[in-house]
């Protein structure tokens, strides 16, 4: 627990999640349900003893309620939904880890997401080196495949240039393909990460394509092609020492064996890497590096990184002696600077739509990376996070401000910011608090093991597959397995649809079990008949609240989800609207239902058992044509989204298929009380089954919200 490592865990360790997931209220809701029938069917049983009536009627009447009123397909139908939205999410490469986390998704308000490889393709490739002598030289990848540094003629007689292309092979963890199978060098070995995922496995690797940081590997790249024997050589030398890249010191280096000498090669953020320097290797010579010059070298910096260029610096020294004992921890002090490289790291294309969606979709989009503000700005712009016009100073917002904005207890500052640059793991951690406390459902990705804690205390913790660490990904509550951010969107439509689909069809069992109580109520306080027997009531919800509903829960949404703001997540899983929703259909169900049981028995003076029919099959089938009432009140009567389900159509012929071989089974039929009916009272059966589906549909376009 002393150790870096410890401190992690020891953060994950305490950074819960505070959240009221979908399981805690669907289980309040069931048990809320329970007890209301309980309580109901105790009433009957002690109102009907009172009165003298039949003890066995009573009971019977009392179980046919509690079937009534108990959704038994619930539980199952909103696992099976999650889980299929799980799978429908993995095919579109997001790996959601916890079922929670699909409803989670469909409430998120904010998405912080880092920089490289999700906002951009993190194909990098160096374009542009700065030297002291020359400003500035321009790196032309000619298309024959070999490379150009304009104005550097003869690069062996550079010095400037030798030591750079040392540092860039040397000071470097990644590994290309090309080189495996030759045995390689210790260090890039020592590093290994799971190979991407080739893109096509038919194509033969890319140049440039390897294991590692696409940083290092575009280095690796750029100095194989300009000199490759000098390149093996300098991969078949000894390493030292190691110290790998961490986005806290944002810095790396390694120290190798070269003949008696040991070179120290280091690279790092401009910032960090001049604050390490002391000298600067000018024309061959090695001179002091004076503050003003390393201010001036900070501005050269920020030039490069306006352009969008994502910008390394460079150093070495030689020394007789290997660090030992605490300088061996920090080798990389005393540094001679060599100068800068710039890489273009092209925005992913389809960023852009994506931020488009967002912003309808009432998703604030905040970019939060360790890189430098002025290549954060330039790709926020590209991938239309910001607009150029835009206050610049208000949108974007340095790490070394952040501390102190994040003290002052009301600034309402930070909640505007879309661009927060070279931020550090823990300040990310602290932003996520800050946002949570304002109330916001914080999306967040991470690829570090640094980034752990804070993945772990966003709401919804979202690692890189392929860049991301074990550690992130173990943490996090989803994996992008193509690090897009795209998929983020993808998943937040999935959560919202899936959502809106459990709401549907919890709607759609709870009105219509509701409506089973009322016609209970009704016919047997009226009549002490019982219009709906215990097995027959049994046999309905297992059909219609398993096929239909289930139906209903792996739809395809609306292609509207993403044009409403996120779903407030303290809004129960049924809003008032809903309940009145549900009160509404129940009624018109009880009232045509128990209206056909009246009528055939006082008009058409039928027996009991006749009427007990008619109220059963007129049930069944205006609960199955109930399911089109599911749509939303804007949608068109015949073309929703209920009607293009195609499950749902399998799902009432197989429920109509089950309750006509049930009527012709023998003894089956006989169980259930089914009887032979003559054809006027299946016309009141199917006559009635309709009106609840004509009648409902007439309020919903009448009453649009409905
Ligand atoms: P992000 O991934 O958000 O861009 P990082 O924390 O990875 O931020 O990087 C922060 C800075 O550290 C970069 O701007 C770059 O200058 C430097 N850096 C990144 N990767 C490496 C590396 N492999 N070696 C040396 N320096 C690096
Ligand atoms: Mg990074």
């Amino acid at each position: 627990m002393q150790t870096e490592l410890g401190t992690i865990s020891a953060l994950v360790g305490e950074e819960e999640k505070d959240s009221t997931p979908l399981n805690k209220k669907l289980n309040r809701l069931t048990k809320n349900l329970i007890y209301v029938t309980l309580g109901l069917a105790l009433a009957f049983l002690v109102v009907g003893w009172l009165t003298g009536k039949e003890i066995y009627e009573l009971i019977q009447t009392s179980i046919a309620w509690t079937i009534a009123a108990i959704p038994e397909g619930l539980p199952i139908v909103a696992s099976i939904a999650l889980a299929r939205g799980m799978l429908r999410l993995a095919k579109k490469n997001v790996i959601v880890k916890k079922l929670e986390a699909v409803e989670t998704l469909g409430e998120t308000t904010v998405i912080f997401t880092d920089k490289t490889g999700t906002l951009t393709k993190n194909q990098l490739t160096a374009t542009t080196l700065v030297f002291p002598t020359d400003t500035r030289l321009e790196i032309d990848w000619l298309d024959s495949g070999e490379v150009k540094v304009s104005g550097v003629e003869k690069p062996r007689e550079n010095t400037n240039f030798h030591h750079l292309f040392k540092v860039a092979v040397l000071a470097n963890d990644a590994q290309l393909t090309e080189e495996a199978g030759q045995g390689g060098n210790e260090s890039a070995q020592e590093n290994q990460k799971p190979p991407a995922p080739a893109e096509d496995p038919d194509e033969k690797p890319q140049a440039g394509a390897g294991e590692g940081d696409p940083l290092e590997l575009a280095l690796l790249h750029f100095s194989k092609k300009v000199d490759s024997s000098q390149f093996e050589r300098l991969r078949q030398l000894k390493r030292e020492l190691h110290d790998p890249f961490d986005s806290e010191a944002m810095v790396m280096g390694a120290v190798y064996k070269e003949g008696e000498t040991h070179y120290v090669a280091g690279k790092g953020a401009a910032h960090a890497f001049l604050d390490r320097s002391a000298k600067i290797l000018v024309d061959g010579e090695v001179k002091a590096l004076s503050e003003e010059e390393k201010s001036q070298w900070s501005d050269r910096n920020d030039q490069l990184a306006e352009e969008g260029l994502r910008v390394l610096a460079f150093g070495y020294k030689e020394l007789d002696q290997l660090p030992k004992g605490k300088q061996a921890d920090d080798f990389l002090q005393d540094m001679i600077f060599i100068g800068l490289i710039g890489f273009i790291d092209p925005p992913r294309m389809e960023v852009a739509t994506a931020m488009d969606t967002c912003a309808e979709a009432g998703i604030r989009v905040v970019m939060v990376t360790g890189d430098h503000p002025g290549t954060a700005r330039n790709v926020g712009e590209k991938v239309n996070l910001i607009d150029e016009e835009a206050d610049r100073e208000g949108l974007a917002m340095s790490g070394k401000h952040l501390d102190a904005k994040l003290e002052e207890a009301d600034s309402d500052q930070l909640t505007a910011v879309r661009i927060f640059s070279r931020v550090d793991p823990s300040q990310k951690l602290n932003l996520i608090k800050y946002f949570q406390d304002k109330g916001e459902i914080v999306g967040m990705t991470g690829d570090g093991i640094n980034d752990a804690p804070a993945l772990k205390k966003a709401n919804i913790g979202i690692a890189m597959g392929q860049r991301g660490t074990q550690v992130a990904q173990e943490v996090s509550d989803m994996v992008l397995k193509d690090d897009a951010f795209g998929s983020i969107v993808k998943a937040i439509e999935q959560g919202r649809v899936i959502f809106g689909n459990i709401r549907k069809f919890i709607m759609y069992q709870l009105s219509y079990h509701l409506s089973e109580i009322l016609i209970i109520a009704l016919v047997s306080f009226s009549l002490f008949s019982l219009p709906l027997l215990p097995l027959q009531l049994l046999f309905l919800n297992i059909l219609s609240d398993v096929f239909p509903a289930l139906a209903l829960g792996v739809g395809e949404g609306n292609a509207d989800v993403m044009k409403v703001p996120p779903k407030d997540p303290r809004e129960p899983l049924l809003t008032r609207k809903n309940w009145m929703q549900i009160v509404v259909y129940a009624l018109v169900l009880t009232a045509c239902i128990s209206g056909a049981y009246f009528f055939a028995h006082f008009v058409w003076e039928q027996p009991e058992e006749i009427s007990n029919n008619v109220a059963f099959f007129s049930l069944a089938f205006a609960q199955l044509l109930h399911v089109f009432n599911m749509r939303e009140g804007k949608e068109n009567v015949f073309f929703n989204q209920v009607t293009r389900n195609k499950y749902i159509w399998m799902a009432l012929g197989l429920c109509l298929s089950l309750l006509a071989l049930a009527y012709f089974t023998p003894k089956v039929n006989e169980i259930l009380s089914f009887q032979q009916m003559e054809g006027r009272i299946w016309a009141l059966i199917v006559g009635t089954s309709f009106l609840p589906l004509i009648i409902i549909q007439v309020i919903k376009q009448i009453k649009k919200n409905l």
